[in-house]
């Protein structure tokens, strides 16, 4: 109708229109108009394409602001979840390498945050235990003073530091508490683990911070001092260690006094020393400790290692002595001095070696002691000294009143079940229990009267007697001496080889005589060697004797000579 209205006042306005129209192209549609008429309407084709265009337009435009809209929601989401979860794998991937010192970041989701606190709570549990575990595999579980492990790999470190410095050095103390066995032994393990953890803790303030104190095991302690620039550091350390002892244990009831060896090496600056010399030469240092009489400290030097190494070969030696059967039991007559008649032996002990001949007891008891095999070594000559005279006795070479002696040592009473092991040999060799007497030393005793005295008394009401050896050099004090469940005292030789001598010998043998005598017990007077000496102690009320003068000691076959002569062995 617009273009109609255009075109019709032109005069070709007919031509152009139909040239206009030629450029449309026409939808047509034809709709009824109910009265029996019909429109047709053209509608060009291009406003129907137009409105088309405009509708994918819209369409498009609103799918691409949802696409948008989407994807800033997945982002968000992503980042929500991602971020916690990847920090979870980075926390359990650093706790499979060892490492457990990263936490997983909280999140906003709750299942995520969830399993966030547990993973952190796992690597949590993880470095706690590993932590302890580690302190576990480098402490002493008892005292928890650093233990071989840490103390050598720290010795290990300071030798290297000292090395780089040139000038300091390392000093290496190793402690062993005296006789602890004892303590051991009488008093029970829970007592010396109590002595141990008190000894730890006295200890650990003798030293400066950065030292160590660790426990070696058993009794032995050792201390790592670093940056010494002279060997008096070391004994000065040594010297309060010493004193740190000197107060009293409180355990239980009992209040003891425990010392210790010590033995002191020191490395030598830019000499490249390994921590296992300088363990050793400490070590070797304490046996010479030990072996100069306990409650002692000893510097290294290169002629103890010779000796240790000897101690060493002696050790073994001894060991295989047991085993082949090399030891022997010798007897060595005790007299009554009114008539010079033997009233019984005692058994010492003798080693055939097969290359040195014979060896005395005071070469080979002491390691015995050291390394226990006094245990069996003294069981074997208690068995056999009471065989051997039950033999006599059934051969009727001996009345049946012969006394026989057996030295005891502090190991071997101080054994749980000492007792027992009397019983069995007295019922092994069918000896009388009043035939045997053992004698145990005055030191041995004054080491822990209490205990010493329990197991007097069980032996005595077994019927076996007791003496008192060596007695002088033990300080007994005479409180003690009065309660002192024994039989015999034996005066130590050294006081009867000073009499006439030695004013002060000789009044203490007479002081002694009278002193056992008001007490009720039987005096021996050991190591008689003259006849001006058997005259004295006769004078002196003293009754029994034993001595080179009468016998020196013999080997068993030499005995039944002695018993079937009957003979008198020293008249007056
Ligand atoms: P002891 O028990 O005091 O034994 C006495 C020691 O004095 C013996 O030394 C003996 O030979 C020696 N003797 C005896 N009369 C004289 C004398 O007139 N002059 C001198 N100079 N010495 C004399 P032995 O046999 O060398 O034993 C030394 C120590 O070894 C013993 O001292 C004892 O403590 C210990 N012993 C010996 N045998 C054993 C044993 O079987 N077990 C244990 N635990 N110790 C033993
Ligand atoms: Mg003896
Ligand atoms: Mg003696």
């Amino acid at each position: 109708m617009r273009l109609l209205g255009e075109y019709k006042s032109e005069p070709e306005g007919a031509e152009k229109l139909y040239q206009k129209l030629d450029y449309f192209e026409f939808y047509p549609t034809v709709k009824s108009l109910g009265n029996g008429g019909e429109l047709l309407a053209l509608v060009p084709q291009r406003d129907l394409k137009q409105a088309a265009w405009w509708r994918d337009l819209t369409l498009l435009a609103s799918s691409l602001l949802l696409l948008g809209v989407l994807l800033a929601v997945v982002t968000v989401l992503t980042r929500s979840i991602t971020r916690p979860l990847s920090s979870i794998v980075a926390v359990t991937t650093d706790i499979v390498r060892g490492d457990y010192a990263r936490r997983a970041e909280p999140s906003k989701i709750r299942e995520l945050n969830e399993l966030g606190s547990a993973v952190n709570h796992l690597a949590r549990q993880l470095k706690e235990q590993i932590a302890s575990l580690h302190h576990q595999a480098f402490h002493d579980p008892l005292t928890d003073l650093p233990n071989r492990a840490l103390l050598t790999e720290r010795l290990k470190q300071a030798l290297a530091r000292g090395d780089r410095r040139g000038s300091e050095f390392v000093g290496l103390l190793f402690v062993d508490l005296d006789n602890f066995k004892i303590v051991n032994d009488s008093l029970g393990h829970d007592m010396g683990d109590r002595m141990l953890v008190e000894a730890a803790e006295r200890f650990s303030v003798c030293v400066r911070p950065g030292d160590t104190v660790a426990r070696f095991g058993g009794d032995e302690f050792v201390f790592l001092l670093e940056n010494l620039v002279e060997a008096g550091q070391a004994v000065r350390v040594a010297e309060r260690i010493t004193q740190e002892l000197q107060e009293p244990f409180t355990l239980g009831e009992h209040r003891m006094v425990v010392t210790c060896s010590i033995g002191i090496a020191l490395s030598i600056p830019a000499q490249k020393d390994l921590p296992e010399d300088l363990l050793r030469n400490a070590d070797v240092a304490l046996y010479e400790a030990k072996d100069g009489g306990k409650n002692q400290y000893a510097l290294y030097n290169a002629g103890m290692y010779s000796r240790a190494w000897e101690r060493l070969l002696l050790e073994n030696e001894l060991r295989k002595a047991i085993a082949e059967e090399q030891l022997r039991v010798y007897y060595q007559p005790k007299v009554r001095l009114a008539t010079g008649e033997s009233t019984g032996f005692e058994a010492l002990v003798r080693w055939e070696h097969p290359e040195r001949g014979l060896v005395l007891p005071d070469e080979f008891i002491p390691i015995a002691e050291e390394t226990g095999l006094i245990v069996p070594l003294g069981n074997w000559v208690m068995q056999e000294a009471c065989r051997q005279t039950a033999e006599w006795r059934d051969e009727h070479l001996i009345d049946s009143a012969i006394e026989i002696s057996v030295n005891v040592s502090a190991r071997q009473l101080w054994q749980k079940n000492f007792a027992n092991e009397v019983c069995q040999v007295l019922s092994d060799t069918g000896l009388e229990p009043a035939c045997l007497i053992l004698e145990i030393t005055e030191s041995v005793v004054m080491d822990d009267v209490s205990s010493a005295m329990a197991i007097m008394q069980e032996l005595r009401a077994m019927g076996v007697q007791i003496a008192i050896d060596d007695f002088g050099t033990g300080y007994s004090s005479l409180t003690y001496l009065k309660r002192l469940p024994a039989d015999y005292l034996k005066i130590d030789r050294s006081f009867i080889g000073g009499m006439g001598e030695e004013f002060g010998d000789t009044s203490i043998v007479e002081a002694t005589i009278r002193l056992s005598h008001a007490l009720g017990l039987k005096t021996i007077a050991e190591g008689v060697e003259t006849r001006e000496q058997l005259v004295r102690l006769r004078k002196m009320g003293c009754k029994m004797a034993q001595g080179f003068y009468f016998s020196k000691p013999l080997p068993n076959t030499e005995i039944p000579q002695i018993l079937k002569n009957h003979l008198p062995l020293a008249r007056s």
